[in-house]
């Protein structure tokens, strides 16, 4: 007999919960970085052709400050400058996508993997289209992902603020941890 037709079904007069024994955590990451004339400007560790660069005592990647500061956010385990004081000499021109690569080291000693990121430029200029696709599969190759978690998304300043005048460029990131099972 079809228990859907029984009133006193157990089955159905309980109401069906899943449990959720996955566990998820979310963290954010936020940077700014001063714009210099003639230096090497350099975005989700993609190479950008542009009058200036980002200023930094590591090579002043500020997409990948953002990544690196949510994924270890999500984990509760700091921020990027406990982790890489910029007092420190041995930081001096580092490479962020080492930095960020030491950070998921952590996150994934502590037993999570990546599960997406969505990130944020402020830019006014260069226009970054040309260069989403590119740095989307570099922080997914980072990050241990496919490029389809990695979402990037690029705004001016409106040509105001310190963005806008080209004083600076921002980044933002959120990330989302899970648990991995055993
Ligand atoms: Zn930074």
């Amino acid at each position: 007999m079809d228990c859907r037709h029984h009133i006193f079904c157990h089955r159905h007069t309980q109401p069906r919960r899943r449990r959720i024994t996955r566990a998820v955590r979310i963290g954010i990451g936020h940077d700014t970085h001063r714009l210099g004339p003639a230096l090497p400007l350099k975005l989700g560790g993609v190479d950008i052709a542009h009058s200036h660069g980002l200023v930094g005592h590591s090579d002043a990647d500020v997409l990948l400050h953002a990544v690196t500061d949510a994924l270890l956010g999500a984990a509760a385990l700091g921020d990027i400058g406990e982790m890489f004081p910029d007092n420190a000499p041995e930081n001096r021109n580092r490479d962020s996508a080492d930095m960020l690569r030491r950070a998921l080291e952590r996150v994934k000693a502590g037993g999570w993997r990546v599960v997406n990121v969505d990130c944020i430029v402020f830019a006014q200029l260069p226009k970054l289209s040309p260069y989403k696709d590119a740095i989307r599969r570099h922080i997914g190759e980072l990050l241990e992902v496919p490029a389809d978690c990695v979402g990037v998304k690029a705004k001016t300043g409106e040509h105001v603020g310190p963005v806008g005048r080209q004083e600076a460029m921002m980044a933002e990131c959120v990330a989302l941890i899970e648990k991995v099972d055993d």
